[in-house]
């Protein structure tokens, strides 16, 4: 994903290798270079300017080094704002005191949710819970279907609405599937919500009185990376109308730009927990902000 970004940051790096001293305009036009290669990986501007503003008063300010030349040292301003934009720490979930932990997905249809579920739902298996998964996405005709498979894949049960019992109602289904957890002693709960193609009122209405009926320890607003810019907008839209405590960037693997991987840890002021790379349930991990910070500076 972050294929030409990388290379043009390493390029502009790379320039300075050899300088002995640094002189204001050195770092100035590094500065500039630096915004343009954000700019065109498509990087919100707010994000672009706060990270340009921070290394060049790092970089013109007393950071003085003894192990490192300055162009090292600007290597090392870069990483470490880096890794300061996609959130600093790793952000472990947060578990309830009192089993279960809810927790519930938000995001856009196609955003890859469903897939998520089945996903997240593996690996908390992987770490020794015993997850349920809950159709709540009772919008979309294959929904509850396409989780049970993904549910199947992973080996854990889906609580879903009865069939025949018509479409049903997401909230009183969330509801239910918290007692059922209760009763099956299953210690988290991952709840699939209805995604729209846009953002919309009543989907965000839903969602609200599903967080409202079932208060999630966690919720996880679902972002495909490669919808670029209006990963922004959708992000903002999300955290105004239900709230979130986390989010899941998803098609890291795909060839788009990677402003939205960027951007929307700073722009939401939420942590990113996890990060999907494929359409496989195995390709998926937790996010750790200084691993993807090394890979963008290769
Ligand atoms: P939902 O509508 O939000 O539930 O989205 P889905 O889980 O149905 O995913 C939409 C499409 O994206 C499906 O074709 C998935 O296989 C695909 N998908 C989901 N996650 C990823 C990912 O990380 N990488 C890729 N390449 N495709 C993904």
């Amino acid at each position: 994903m972050f294929d030409t970004l990388s290379d043009r940051l390493t390029s502009v790096l790379k320039n300075l290798r050899g300088k002995g001293r640094l002189s204001e305009a050195d770092i100035d036009a590094t500065c500039r270079e630096i915004r343009i290669a954000l700019l065109e990986a498509d990087v919100a501007l707010p994000v672009v300017r706060t990270f340009i503003a921070h290394i060049k008063e790092r970089a013109k300010g007393t950071e003085v080094s003894q192990a490192l030349n300055p162009a090292q040292q600007v290597v090392k301003i870069v990483n470490e704002e880096l890794v300061g934009i996609l959130g600093g720490e790793t952000r472990r979930l947060n578990l309830a005191k009192t089993p279960p932990t809810v927790i519930m997905l938000a995001g856009l249809q196609g955003s890859g949710k469903t897939t998520l579920a089945g996903k997240l739902a593996r690996w908390l298996k992987e770490q020794g819970h015993a997850p349920l998964l809950v159709a709540c996405d009772l919008q979309r005709p294959n929904a509850v279907t396409q989780l049970q498979v993904v549910g199947d894949r992973a080996g854990v049960p889906v609580f879903a609405p009865e069939p025949g019992n018509g479409v049903g109602d997401p909230v009183s289904v969330a509801r239910k599937s918290v007692e059922q957890a209760k009763h099956a002693q299953h210690d988290v709960v991952v709840i699939d919500t209805a995604g729209r193609l846009g953002i919309d009122e009543e989907l965000m209405r839903q969602a609200a009185d599903i967080r409202d009926a079932v208060r999630p320890d966690e919720t996880l607003f679902v972002v495909d990376a490669m919808i670029g810019q209006d990963a922004v907008t959708t992000a903002e839209a999300f955290r105004d109308g239900v709230g979130f405590t986390g989010v899941v960037l998803t098609k890291l693997d795909g060839d788009a730009r990677g402003g939205a991987a960027l951007s929307v840890r700073h722009v939401t002021g939420q942590p990113i927990l996890f990060a999907s790379n494929g359409e496989q349930l195995t390709d998926f991990d937790v996010f750790h902000p200084d691993r993807m910070a090394s890979r963008i500076l290769g």
